[in-house]
């Protein structure tokens, strides 16, 4: 992911052609419920654009649109600028896999991904052979055509199904939780050879997942949605650094999230002749002050916390370091799960549950603290 950047996506919109697929102002409601709700989206030529949320939120009703087999209630969905409204699944050059692979059992794997050239001929000119066989190989299952798919795991099954939907060079990959079938460890694998295929291909991804994890690993950009609209679109170390609501923050990774008063700035942090736009606050969370820095920068579209102003800030566990008393709260530990690589550790401070990371044992009253850095500031109000 080094050639990820964490620039909000808008900055680099302006330098880029029409977007690959276009949703302006997309609602999907079926007899009173609202699967989609005003969608706005800019999904650009080459990307692995992730939707993730938890169920219900809407991804794969805005998949659906995306695909053609649901017509939108409102709004438009462009593909290359071209309006793709009334345009069937077939003529709309999509590939989609679902979550259960959906391979015929009575055709062998290699008919299985022949069938995806069922509507086109092969790209390129290749003979229908050729593309199988180019296919399998590309997502490594070379001499596997003249085999029965039920006589493969479940990962191979769900690469011969993208095989099919690669059959006939789409511009555009629809995936829709296609791991979820899979046992934990399969699911990394086939992730990250899935982002390889999709890399090699340089195809525009749509990716639907639950799995927050999932999203952050192969993403370019992640939409996490709530209610049938994004809430926050942004490369995944935004979504996980910058939290732009409450509910991003806690949904992606586990997070501490205070609300407070500001009490007043920290004088020292004020200037100071550097050109950091930093500027450290001190936040009232109801009878502990703590110190909280708002990169005037970073966080433009929260505004500047002043004296009296609601603030809601989020720190992620690895951050609360247990020991330091410094910028720091008591608790008493609530209980612990044993991670393996590391311990989960809930917190009760004064009613307030807390989340931090600890690699021994950890029991009694404990003072956690963090550096003010490493706050984010996620909503500042009156
Ligand atoms: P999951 O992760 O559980 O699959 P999702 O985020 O993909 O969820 P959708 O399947 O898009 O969510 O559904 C969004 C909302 O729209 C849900 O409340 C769902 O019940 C509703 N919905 C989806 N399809 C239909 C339909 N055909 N008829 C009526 N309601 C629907």
């Amino acid at each position: 992911m080094g050639s990820e950047r964490d620039a909000p996506a808008a900055d680099r919109d302006a330098d880029a052609g029409p977007p690959a697929v276009d949703l302006a102002g997309v609602s999907k409601h079926y007899d009173g419920t609202v699967a989609v709700e005003d969608v706005d989206l800019r999904i650009r030529e080459g990307e692995f654009f992730t939707l993730v949320g938890p169920s219900g939120c809407g991804k794969t009703t805005t998949l659906r649109l995306i695909a053609g087999f649901e017509a939108p209630t409102e709004g438009r969905i462009r593909f290359g600028g071209r309006d793709v409204s009334g345009v069937p699944p077939e003529e709309r050059n999509v590939g989609v896999v679902f979550q259960n692979y959906a391979l015929f059992p009575h055709m062998t794997v290699g008919e299985n991904v022949g069938y995806g050239l069922r509507f086109s001929e092969p790209p390129g000119g290749a003979s229908r052979a050729e593309r199988v066989r180019d296919l399998l190989d590309l997502v490594d299952l070379s001499g596997t055509a003249d085999r029965d798919p039920e006589s493969l795991s479940g990962g191979q099954q769900q690469r011969v199904a993208m095989a099919r939907a690669l059959a006939p060079g789409p511009d555009l990959l629809l995936l829709d939780e296609p791991m979820s079938a899979l046992d934990a460890r399969l699911r990394e694998r086939l992730r990250l050879q899935v982002r390889e295929i999709q890399r090699e291909l340089g195809i525009t991804t749509v990716y639907v997942t639950h799995d927050q994890e999932e999203a952050l690993s192969v993403s370019d950009r992640v939409a996490v949605m709530r209610g049938g609209t994004p809430e926050q679109v942004a490369p995944p170390r935004s979504v996980y650094r910058r939290p732009a609501s409450r509910f991003v923050a806690e949904f992606v990774g586990d997070n501490n999230v205070f609300e407070g008063v500001v009490a007043g700035t920290d004088d020292e942090s004020a200037g100071g002749g550097t050109d950091s736009p930093a500027r450290t606050v001190l936040v009232d969370i109801g009878g502990e002050t703590l110190r909280v820095a708002v990169d005037e920068r970073e966080d433009a579209a929260t505004g500047t916390p002043g004296p009296g102003d609601r603030v809601t800030f989020c720190v992620r566990p690895q951050h609360l370091r247990v020991g330091r008393a410094e910028n720091g709260l008591r608790a008493t530990v609530a209980s612990a799960e044993f991670l393996g690589e590391t311990t989960r550790v809930h917190l009760d401070c004064d009613g307030r549950d807390l989340v931090v990371r600890a690699e021994d044992p950890l029991d009694g009253t404990v003072v956690v603290g963090f550096d003010p850095e490493d706050a984010h500031v996620i909503d500042v109000g009156d």
